[in-house]
């Protein structure tokens, strides 16, 4: 994890230990209910200081509203206040409305598992048809954090200034407008942007088919310098030059814990949830700092270079699932920025032969500029020919999807070797399916599977792994300034060259 290095360490990490002690998420929600005063009192008393009050509701925020790792809302439809309780029958739990943490270890109420078989849902004793499925949001859309962040900017800029910033309405409309900015809080960071690229997952959100908030700063994929810091922290200085793992994990849940925080079971991200990088300013949250997701650049690396850090990591992640090794065979479908990257270190990774289909002139002439073995035009070519052609009839032992087009995924299917992988790195269009001959992959023990984001460990090798890459810059073939960023999602909503990117000239003083 990018924590092993002590200079990428926030200031926060004696108050993450603090965090990590606290109980599972699980037992956090429980507590973190309304409680009746004299329960409240009690724990107070208990534990004198333990300013546990203060950090309820920021608990409370992170489960809220979040899909379990299982897909369902998570709180579950038995829910009931801590009050409620005592109601079940009488191994149901303590009759205290909160028992301390630990006293009932393993009842049902505070471990999360099922309720007593004899208690129906809320809903079907109150005669009310079941609760809406998936992330309850407050009318307006805002999260409790974007809504106290609004608040403190509505009270005063706090030291701050104005500045241009690209929001995000709702599907098709993105503007530029002025947004009010301010001091950092103690244990965060302001960055000054230097670029910030168009991914197209950006797009997928401004077509509707992916969520973010509505009126937040898009833009994930961002590299800047220090501007200032808050109280606290030690470790980063004003002119440091930083990339961002945008993504804010719980540090508890079971993947978390694995170091998987890309599938955080309560995962919040810059440019989605939070403001990112489409504007003059941004401020690092404290938990990035903790989490060690802040960081530095090698002076030689341009920061407009530095910005692909995080596709440049999805494609680490992609290629480490495939299992490419020197000497695999590797199919990529789609030679878009993406499919171009999984050729240019699938390539510095040894992958041999390596196939690309991609049915634009311009990507294929890119393609075999990098180094692809075999390009092919998948509208008058026949790719799975050219596949085994190259692999002695066996087919690919890797095979990436880096397009959202559901027909590839069949494709996919059909060039892989027996005991290949295929691994669906595009995000698809909602809803979108295939026919699926179940006996293809059971037979030939085709491992079918998807990735999204990177590990923060992936992060720092794709830092380092950009100086190492100096044909990256070429993906960017658009440039704009601030005001023009709308003209960013233009260009990519019409395919034409790779990457975007809204970039703030003399930012990057290396
Ligand atoms: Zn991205
Ligand atoms: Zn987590």
């Amino acid at each position: 994890m990018g924590g092993k290095d002590g200079r990428h360490r926030g200031p926060g990490l004696r108050s993450r230990g603090r965090r990590l002690g606290r109980p599972p998420v699980a037992e956090t929600r429980w507590r973190t209910r309304p409680r009746p005063a004299s329960a409240r009192a009690r724990t107070t008393g208990a534990r004198p200081g333990s300013g546990r009050t203060a950090r309820a509701p920021r608990a409370r925020y992170a489960t809220r509203g979040r899909r379990s790792p299982t897909g369902r809302p998570s709180r579950p439809s038995w829910y009931a206040t801590p009050s409620r309780r005592s109601i079940g029958p009488p191994d149901a739990g303590s009759s205290t409305p909160t028992p301390p943490h630990g006293a009932s270890r393993g009842s049902p109420s505070s471990s999360g598992s099922p309720p007593p078989t004899n208690r129906r849902p809320r809903h079907e004793r109150r005669g009310r048809s079941p609760p809406p499925r998936g992330r309850r949001r407050r009318p307006g859309g805002a999260t409790r954090h974007v809504r106290q962040e609004r608040a403190i900017l509505r009270r005063g800029a706090r030291g701050g200034s104005r500045v241009r910033a690209t929001i995000f309405h709702r599907p098709g409309q993105v503007s530029v407008e002025e947004r009010a900015t301010r001091q950092p809080a103690p244990g965060e960071l302001r960055l000054r942007i230097a670029a910030a690229a168009l991914c197209a997952s950006d797009v997928r959100v401004y077509r509707g088919e992916k969520y973010a908030l509505p009126g937040v700063v898009p833009g994930h994929e961002l590299a800047g310098v220090v501007d200032a810091v808050g109280e606290g922290v030690d470790d980063y200085a004003a002119g440091d030059r930083v990339v961002i793992c945008p993504i804010i994990a719980c540090g508890r849940c079971r993947f978390c814990a694995r170091g998987r925080r890309n599938r955080c079971a309560s995962r919040r991200t810059l440019g989605y949830d939070l403001d990112g990088g489409f504007a003059e300013q941004m401020t690092v949250p404290r938990e990035l700092l903790e989490l060690g997701h802040v960081l530095r650049v090698p002076p030689s690396l341009p920061l407009e270079v530095a910005a692909i850090a995080e596709p440049v990591a999805c494609t680490l992640n992609s290629l480490d699932l495939l299992g490419v090794r020197p000497g695999s065979s590797l199919a990529i479908l789609g030679a878009g920025p993406m499919g171009l990257l999984h050729l240019l270190i699938g390539r510095a990774s040894g992958a041999a032969p390596i196939v690309v289909s991609e049915p634009v002139a311009e990507r294929r002439e890119i393609a075999r500029r990098w180094g692809a073995d075999i390009v092919v035009d998948p509208e008058s070519e026949d790719l799975e020919a050219s596949v085994r052609a190259q692999t002695d009839g066996y087919g690919a032992d890797a095979v990436a999807v880096s397009v959202g087009v559901a027909r590839l995924a069949t494709q996919a299917l059909q060039i892989a070797s027996r005991q290949g992988v295929v691994n669906l790195f595009a995000g698809f269009p909602p809803g979108a399916t295939i026919p699926l001959d179940l006996n293809a992959l059971h037979y030939a023990e085709i491992v079918l599977s998807g990735s999204q984001n990177a590990t923060t460990e992936q992060y720092r090798r794709a830092v380092a792994l950009l100086s190492a890459l100096p044909q990256v810059s070429e993906l960017i073939t658009h440039r704009y300034g601030i005001e023009q960023a709308p003209e960013a999602y233009a260009s990519r909503l019409q395919l034409s060259g790779l990457k975007s990117l809204v970039e703030f000239p003399g930012v990057d003083g290396r």
